[in-house]
């Protein structure tokens, strides 16, 4: 077998496990065992191409370095991050591999058109990686800071934004042209990573904070295109199968998610693109100040608790916040003790990022079955005793169905309003994450049980012990 066989096979092997990866991914049950199944390929193919290079002892020095540099700053971020914090660190992560794959095609620009060997094809895939890398770079840093509140989350609009856009995008086009069809030249390269640049920002500045995980998760998918671009310029087989499944999970992601908060993905991307904002702030407040809520202590909840056949909890982003993951699930280990059959629902948005809740029940050893989907819940919370809603808003606010006018009309929710008893844990009357009031702490069946989540939840414990 020859060295480039040798390779090959290695790239085909790191390959499957890429796919075997976000295939164990696709489960919780799975998906701990998908992220090492994926790290494996990954250094396999690492491996393979720093054979097939051959570097020089200067350069292998250097490559070492980087990779070790890389590494260490990954898990020490991965380390730190605090699961609210995620999405942010994933577009910082997203950001650098987009900016990584349009370097790596200048620099392989720059080695073709010294020697011999390019053509039209490799031209267009070394000009689409740099764009779209670079898109992605300046659009995730943009969505970095909005979520880590560096800069305003509120939509940066403008009259005449949608001129602008278009004249940016225009740049873009006719500096690709040229360089595919005409000049070859570097400078002008340079040039068209710049503008594209100044498209990242534009694209990502008129979109909320409260979108930027869709966006992230585009961005992401636009990384893996650019890096199967970068692969196709390098020649690296191994580079295309990868970002190509990037590629295809991130949009296959961003549809779901824009699914799941039931909104196109073109009004997440668009619908505030050239808008002047009056006072978008119609249905921000505290809601219904001039009605009564009905707040209980955790006492009267946990005989509550104590007392049911079944309770359903909803956990949402509250849950995160307030770490309280080990304590819920205390309280319904203690809860099926006394023979309460308890279950979870998950909702597809709850959180900040796909799948939030579930990582962080199963951190706590949640068992898998008892988390179960929107779906496959909602007919069951109209035989529940309690919806023990914990840190959770948005997901079950009932104007996703009855007010047209709402930003969340639409959004499918969980039917927590169909139980027996609400139980709204949270810190105050304040709004969840789209803003909006959520008449269903006002209804007559809602106890609110004001507090930090994981303090309330230690509280219930305590009560239901007791009860
Ligand atoms: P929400 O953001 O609607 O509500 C969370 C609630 O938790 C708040 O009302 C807050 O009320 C409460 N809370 C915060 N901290 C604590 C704490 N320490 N203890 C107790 N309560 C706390 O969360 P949901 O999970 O219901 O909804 C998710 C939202 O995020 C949706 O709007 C969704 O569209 C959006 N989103 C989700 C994405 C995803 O992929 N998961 C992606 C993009 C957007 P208070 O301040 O009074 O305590």
């Amino acid at each position: 077998m020859t060295l480039d066989e040798g390779v090959s096979l290695l790239y085909l092997l790191a390959s499957v496990l890429f796919i075997l990866g976000l295939k164990q991914l696709s489960s919780p049950k799975g998906a701990r065992q998908g992220n090492f199944t994926a790290a494996l390929g990954m250094i396999i193919a690492i491996v393979a191409s720093l054979t097939v290079i051959h570097p020089s002892g200067a350069r292998i020095i250097l490559m070492t370095v980087a990779v070790v540099i890389g590494a260490l700053v990954g898990a020490v971020m991965a380390r730190r991050v605090k699961m609210t914090a995620m999405p942010q660190m994933v577009a910082a992560f997203n950001g650098v591999g987009g900016g990584a794959a349009a370097l790596v095609s200048v620099g392989e620009y720059t080695r073709l058109i010294s020697g011999s060997s390019h053509g039209v094809v490799l031209a267009i895939a070394v000009v689409f990686s740099v764009v779209v890398g670079s898109v992605s770079f300046a659009g995730s840093a943009v969505a970095f800071a909005k979520l880590q509140e560096v800069m305003t989350g509120v939509p940066i609009t403008y009259s005449g934004q949608q001129v602008v856009n278009g004249v940016v995008l225009l740049g873009i086009i006719a500096f690709a042209v040229d360089i595919i069809g005409f000049s070859a030249s570097i400078p002008v390269l340079v040039i068209l990573l710049l503008v594209s640049l100044l498209l990242g920002v534009a694209f990502v500045l008129p979109i909320g904070g409260a979108d930027m995980p869709v966006v992230i998760s585009l961005l992401n998918a636009f990384t893996g295109l650019a890096v199967a671009a970068s692969g196709f310029a390098l020649g690296n087989t191994v580079l295309i199968v990868g970002g190509t499944l990037v590629g295809a999970s991130g949009t296959l992601l961003t549809m779901m998610m824009s699914d799941a908060m039931g909104r196109s993905l073109s009004n997440v991307l668009f619908a505030a693109v050239g808008k002047v904002t009056e006072s978008s702030s119609a249905t921000v407040g505290i809601a219904g100040q001039d009605q009564n809520v009905r707040a209980g202590t955790a006492d009267d909840i946990g005989v509550l608790l104590s007392y049911s056949q079944k309770v359903i909890v909803v956990p949402g982003y509250g849950l995160a916040v307030a770490q309280a993951q080990h304590v819920v699930r205390e309280l319904a280990d203690l809860l099926e003790k006394k023979g309460v059959e308890v279950k979870y629902a998950i909702h597809p948005v709850a959180g900040r990022m796909p799948g939030h809740m579930n990582v962080l029940l199963a951190e706590a050893d949640v068992k898998y079955d008892q988390l179960k989907e929107m779906d496959e819940i909602n007919d069951e919370f109209k035989l529940a005793d309690v919806a023990l809603i914990v840190g959770a808003n948005d997901v079950v606010n009932p104007a996703a169905k009855t007010d047209p006018g709402s930003p969340i009309y639409g959004m499918p929710i969980l039917n927590a309003e169909d139980a027996k008893n609400i139980v709204f844990m949270k810190r105050s009357m304040r709004p969840g994450f789209a803003g909006i009031d959520n008449q269903l702490m006002f209804d007559p069946k809602t106890i609110m049980l004001f507090g930090d989540a994981k303090d309330s939840l230690t509280k219930l414990v305590a009560a239901v012990k007791s009860s």
